[in-house]
């Protein structure tokens, strides 16, 4: 995602704010945006430094595209995400930021599949690793898979290449339908985090949507797996 470059100078790193999903860190950096290339510049200072998320989530920002070089990026290491505004030239100064994989939405095939080849493990952990690809939480990992008809444990080495294109196809899909469906929520607020179009996230022993089966979890560390046993393979 790339802004304005006119307060580029000034804001070196314009907020921090704990507590949002990955989509809707999504949104959260398209909502700054708008208030970074708005003329408002003494609004922006204060919900910069302040608690305030801009509130004009859910307006349309596709297509946004500015003149100049600076970008404006987002890291979320469970849940701790920071904005980071970023001349030119500096994204490599961003701590954790030479570690991580290219953007969950914008990486495209032949990079995803290069990239996986390095990475053997079960497609859950795969998809989480951000050294992999970036943006991919514990909640959208589930959906992606499901999308995938995956089994979150089948390990990376056993797919086939369909299944590879298909994993690929699922993780812009699921990351993309979501944010259009937070978008469309009515008064959205970062906060509540609506998952409730989510497929098999948090739907534990409810009925798959495409096959109808018993969605089953399980739990490791504190953190829940949904997935369905009817459809994933
Ligand atoms: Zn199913």
């Amino acid at each position: 995602m790339s802004v304005g470059a006119r307060e580029a100078e000034r804001h070196d790193a314009v907020a921090v704010r704990p507590g949002f999903g990955q989509v809707e860190w999504y949104l959260a950096a398209a909502a700054l945006e708008q208030v970074l290339t708005s003329a408002d510049h003494d609004r922006m200072d204060e919900e910069a430094r302040g608690e305030a998320v801009p509130d004009v989530v859910g307006e349309d920002h596709e297509g946004d595209s500015h003149e100049g070089g600076d970008e404006l990026r987002f890291l979320d290491t469970v849940k701790m995400g920071r904005v980071y505004w970023v001349v030119p030239g500096a994204l490599p100064t961003i701590p954790g930021w030479a570690e991580l994989g290219p953007d969950a939405l914008t990486v495209t095939f032949s990079e995803f599949s290069q990239r996986i080849r390095r990475h053997p493990g079960e497609l859950k952990n795969l998809l989480r690793n951000q050294a992999f690809i970036a943006g991919v939480g514990n909640a959208y990992s589930d959906e992606i898979l499901h999308e995938a008809e995956l089994l979150p444990l089948r390990k990376r080495t056993t797919l086939k290449p369909d299944e590879l294109a298909r994993l690929y196809a699922a993780t812009r899909k699921v990351l993309s339908s979501a944010i259009e469906s937070i978008k469309a929520q009515p008064g959205y607020e970062p906060r509540k985090q609506d998952r409730s179009f989510m497929a098999v996230h948090g739907k534990a022993k409810g009925k798959c949507p495409r096959c109808g089966h018993r969605i089953s979890e399980l739990t490791a560390r504190g953190e829940a797996t949904d997935f369905c046993r009817g459809c994933q393979h």
